[in-house]
């Protein structure tokens, strides 16, 4: 085994850096989840998780489970055996999330994306518009796509709905962007929203959000599918108070007051602003390189990932192995129909300029080993944008 010394960077787009704060935070006995002290803890956790996804109307549930979990809670709670969902391809995670929707037996239409771009809201108001018998029960779009480092616009998608009148729930799945791409649950009337902990909340992985809109609970009421532990109605009466119908993440749950504190603290404009500079120098530094952003929509360029064209006939994945070995660094991989053609960095959760330093040195000094053709002078074009008064 070779030993390292120094910080691993973990420059994957998820599971994020856990700050030391949130880390010492849950380092503490576990407590009586039924016992008097339970409470504060729970209801802080839930009123806080309704600021972070801007929410004064909906319910937001937490589940001790990944975010896939969440991303069944949503279709279990709301659909029936059968149930038609519209969907679109804007990567690996939208794939996922359709073949989950198979597997539970709902009918799901998949609107071709070339992973390169986000959600087209006219193809969603087309479909919308044909279906005059309203058999679509369900809009699903992911708001940040982890694979393709494209962030889709939620608004534009939410008002090409409205201008259709169909009353389909619409579902956006924001585990990656949550707390780190500004995301507005009532001013976009999303019906249930999806999220995770270990990517924009800067948590361990291991539990996961609903927030579900009054539509959303009420149609649930009628929905089919078997529904035991996803259950929203006994999740949001026991919440009421402070306790949970079974085990939650007792520690994760500390870690989440902690990581709701910091958000707050910071104030998420500036957090969303922070993740903007870091992503803009990243993209400097990308173009400086001589290489290619896989987003081709600069109005849908990510702000927690930058995912990055390899030229044709070298291997990411060998990139990726020679600097991990050299640098200590994990970037993440190409998924699916771009395995080996491009890498994604992470700039995501608790990370900053100097972070950022770090990993572009890493990626610029791992692309002369692994001898993958480029431009010198992408660290300098990131920290030019850095000092420049533009970014601060
Ligand atoms: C990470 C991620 C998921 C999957 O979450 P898990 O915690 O791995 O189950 C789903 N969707 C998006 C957009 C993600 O980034």
């Amino acid at each position: 085994m070779t030993v390292r010394r120094g910080r691993h960077f973990l420059q994957i787009p998820g599971p994020s850096n856990t700050p030391d704060r949130i880390l010492r935070a849950m380092d503490y006995p576990v407590m009586d989840h039924r016992g008097p002290d339970f409470a504060d803890l729970g209801l802080s956790c839930i009123a806080g998780m309704k600021k972070v996804f801007k929410t004064e109307k909906c319910e937001v549930v937490i589940y001790p489970a990944s975010g896939t979990g969440a991303w069944e809670a949503a279709l279990a709670n709301t659909m029936s055996p059968g149930d038609r969902v519209l969907m679109y391809e804007t990567g690996q995670f939208a794939t996922l999330w359709k073949n989950l929707a198979l597997r539970l037996g709902l009918v799901p239409e998949f609107i071709d994306g070339d992973w390169r771009h986000g959600v087209d809201a006219a193809a969603i108001e087309k479909r919308l518009n044909e279906d005059k018998d309203h058999e679509i029960k369900a809009v699903c779009m992911v708001h940040n796509e982890t694979s393709t480092g494209v962030t889709s616009r939620v608004k534009l998608v939410r008002e090409a709905v409205d201008r259709t009148g169909h009353p389909a729930l619409f579902m956006v799945d924001t585990i990656s962007g949550l707390a780190s791409a500004d995301f507005r649950q009532d001013e976009w009337g999303v019906d249930v929203a999806i999220a995770g902990s270990q990517k924009g909340l800067m948590l361990p992985p291991g539990i996961s959000f609903n927030c579900v809109s009054e539509k959303a609970q009420e149609v649930s009421k009628s929905a089919t599918l078997p529904k035991s532990y996803w259950a929203w109605d006994e999740m949001i009466t026991m919440n009421k108070t402070g306790y949970f119908p079974y085990t939650p993440a007792t520690n994760l749950l500390y870690g989440l007051k902690e990581a709701i504190a910091m958000l707050m603290e910071e104030g998420l404009d500036n957090v969303f602003a922070r993740h903007e500079r870091v992503a803009e120098a990243t993209r400097r530094a990308v173009h400086a390189w001589g290489l290619e952003v896989l987003c081709q929509e600069p109005k849908e360029y990510s702000p927690v990932l930058t995912a990055v064209v390899m030229p044709e006939g070298h291997s990411a994945d060998n990139f990726r192995k020679v600097t991990l070995e050299n640098f200590d660094m994990s970037l993440g991989n190409g998924l699916n129909k771009i395995a080996d053609k491009v890498f994604r960095i992470g700039h995501l959760g608790d990370f900053n300029e100097l972070m950022l330093m770090g990993t572009l040195s890493g990626v610029e000094m791992g692309l002369e080993l692994a001898k993958v053709p480029h431009e010198k002078g992408g660290v300098d074009a990131a920290m030019a944008y850095l000092v420049n008064p533009q970014a601060r």
